[in-house]
């Protein structure tokens, strides 16, 4: 068992261990590193993480982050309505957006569907995303998701989930990074994927 002996300071390191891609050694570097830090600026970070957390919540329409009930891109009246982005996360989201290669809608399934791993996609995502393709005026829906198993087996469970409905479902070509998310496509390659979409 690792641990520095000073209970606060264990504390803080069994924390920060639960951050993505840290482990014991990361987050021991972390809590010494803010133990180093001027009392002024912890409590900066710490306002910013309680700000970040207690302000934020999924966008009513999208899924996507919000910080009152519309995301910024439901609320902006430029954003084509026609046309529906699906990402499996909010990150991947932001991740489309950081590109500026896409003018339309995005919907955020807030998980994937993994028979293997016991994971679904939440079954009011595709809910709510039939239900903003029956409203009308969605002509079509792409499939952004993560060129893996996992990411195809996503995309037929929410391509049947549309089935029964007049709209046209297409996924972004091949060429994307296999195995990661569509996160780790560069601009250029998520650019030729999305115009080289084909339907379902
Ligand atoms: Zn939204």
């Amino acid at each position: 068992m690792a641990g520095v002996g000073i209970p606060s300071v264990d504390g803080l390191i069994e924390k920060l261990k639960r951050l993505p891609g840290v482990g014991e050694k990361g987050a021991r570097r972390f809590a010494f590193f803010i133990l180093g830090q001027p009392k002024d600026w912890v409590e900066d970070l710490s306002r910013a993480i309680r700000e970040a957390r207690w302000s934020v919540r999924p966008c009513s329409v999208c899924g996507g982050l919000a910080e009152g009930d519309l995301c910024p891109i439901c609320s902006d009246p430029a954003r084509d309505r026609e046309v529906i982005c699906v990402v499996e996360s909010q990150e991947d989201c932001v991740a489309m957006e950081r590109h500026r290669i896409f003018n339309g809608r995005y919907h955020v399934l807030g998980g994937r569907y993994s028979p293997l791993d016991g994971e679904d996609i939440p079954s009011e995502a595709l809910a709510s995303l039939r239900d903003r393709v029956e409203r009308g005026g969605v002509q079509e829906v792409i499939l952004a998701l993560a060129p893996s198993v996992e990411g195809e087996l996503t995309a037929l469970a929410v391509k049947e989930a549309l089935d029964d409905l007049p709209v046209k479902v297409s996924r972004l070509s091949s060429g994307l990074p296999v195995g990661g998310s569509i996160g780790f496509a560069d601009s250029a390659t998520l650019k030729l994927a999305l115009e080289g979409r084909r339907g379902m």
